[in-house]
């Protein structure tokens, strides 16, 4: 699946300290291909990959938990972006507000009629009335009563009538009488886009003038979405789109492309057959779910929140020139602190999770160590060489800890000095979260 491919093209990047030109390329033909796999369009696919990979190129991965961690964080961001950045609303200001819904057969409009009913009852205190206006299928105007029913909102049918249009007009002045403040038009698909359709949904948009019209597009037929939503676009210059059948293991891929051929919001996704199986459309999260990369974006967004980039490189040159000391020792244990519990940090990375849940990881694990670094003189802070055993022992005392510790703590701390001079480049908390996986 996508995950796997992904993890697969993250590989490249992994332990590599810099986004550079030539791991980005291996690594952005990776995802290109994922992306295709889960029906993003190609057009749409490689324009993504070269806008992220711009994006990634001039990032400086020093506060980074990893390059592909933060990789993914520009994609999810970028994939938001083109899905429209944030909800679109319904406009349902007017009175009535008519919503006339298209699309192909089977795609799922009748139950989005309903669902949507429910919706605008129940979360908007709307006064809705459904309208059958498919009238080829005898079957279709009984399926909408029965959703009526289900949730509790009348449907206007005219069974011995045989034109959508006049159905539709009807339905919208029964609506004026009855006090409806909604009228969701239900109409008729066909099993492909043809003329005769297009003509007839045309001729009721213009006999109602719909203040929004949906799109209904079944996400399972994958490219063919992409198709039939331009096709339908041409022609009646819809308000928005509606995903439906996001229940079943279809990555949302259609979402992507939909959105970027018609530059058109999608406002709602179909999750199931019940009339509650229904979502307000939220691009970022229709993006971890084409990513899949669960809480990895929200684990690099509170890294790079705490991790003053500033602070990072002031330390990266005290690194270089071997003057790392014990202020700047603490404020790394700080920074630590700051993000949070330890382990719940650790387990946001996907395969950590499980494998730490029976570790315990004390959150004051750094208690002593900071009790012995704030027993030390400014001067020691700042010149750990001169800490010699006499003042060994009289830090153990005043921190309360034992020589044992504060000659185990100077011991890792030469070791550190010693790794991050010969690394000379990331900070201690990306070399830490690199080694996890
Ligand atoms: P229409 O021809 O466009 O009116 O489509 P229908 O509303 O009759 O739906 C066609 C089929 O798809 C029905 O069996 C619905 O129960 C099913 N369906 C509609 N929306 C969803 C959804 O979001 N998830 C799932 N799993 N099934 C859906
Ligand atoms: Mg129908």
């Amino acid at each position: 699946n996508l995950q796997d491919k992904l993890d697969r093209a993250f590989k490249v990047l992994k332990g590599q300290g810099n986004i550079t030109e030539i791991n980005v390329a291996e690594t952005m033909k990776e995802i290109r291909k994922a992306l295709l796999d889960a029906d993003v369009n190609y057009k749409t696919a490689k324009s993504f990959t070269d806008e992220v990979r711009t994006k990634a190129l001039g990032q400086n991965v020093l506060t980074s938990i990893s390059p592909g961690q933060l990789l993914t964080k520009i994609m999810s961001d970028e994939l938001t972006n083109l899905m429209g950045g944030s909800v679109t609303e319904l406009e349902i200001t007017k009175n009535p507000t008519v919503i006339l819904i298209a699309g192909l057969n089977g795609a799922g409009k009748t139950t989005f009629s309903g669902k949507l009913a429910n919706f605008l009852r129940e979360q908007k205190g709307k006064k809705p009335l459904l309208v059958a206006g498919d009238v080829y299928r005898p079957a279709a105007i009984d399926q909408l009563e029965v959703l009526g029913q289900q949730v509790g909102v009348p449907v206007y049918v005219d069974r011995a009538s045989e034109d959508p249009i006049a159905i539709a007009v009807a339905g919208v002045a029964e609506a004026k009488r009855n006090g409806n403040n909604v009228v969701i038009i239900d109409t008729a698909g066909r099993l492909a886009i043809d003329e005769a359709l297009m003509v007839e949904i045309t001729a009721v948009k213009e006999a109602t003038q719909p203040h929004e019209i949906l799109f209904v597009v079944d996400s399972m037929t994958g490219q063919d979405a992409v198709n039939t939503a331009k096709a339908f676009n041409d022609r009646l210059d819809f308000t928005g789109v509606v995903l439906t059948k996001l229940d079943g293991d279809t990555r949302g891929g259609a979402a992507l492309s939909i959105k970027s051929v018609v530059n058109k919001p999608i406002k709602f996704i179909g999750t199931g057959e019940k009339m509650e199986a229904l979502d307000v459309f939220h691009p970022d999260r229709m993006a971890s779910r084409i990513l899949g990369m669960g809480d990895v974006v929200s684990l690099v967004e509170r890294a790079q929140q705490q991790f003053d980039e500033k602070e990072a490189a002031e330390l990266q040159k005290k690194i270089r020139k071997n003057k790392f000391d014990f202020n700047d020792f603490k404020s790394q244990i700080q920074q630590i602190k700051k993000m949070g519990n330890m382990k719940d940090l650790m387990g946001m990375i996907p395969g950590v999770g499980k494998a730490i849940k029976d570790i315990e990881i004390e959150d004051d694990a750094f208690k002593p160590i900071e009790a012995i670094i704030d027993s030390m003189t400014p001067y020691e802070r700042q010149n750990p060489d001169v800490i010699d055993q006499k003042r060994r022992v009289r830090i153990a005392k005043g921190s309360g800890t034992n020589i044992d510790e504060v000659n185990k703590l100077m011991k890792q701390f030469g070791d550190m000095r010693k790794v991050m001079k010969q690394m000379s480049n990331p900070g201690m908390m990306a070399k830490m979260m690199r080694n996890i996986p």
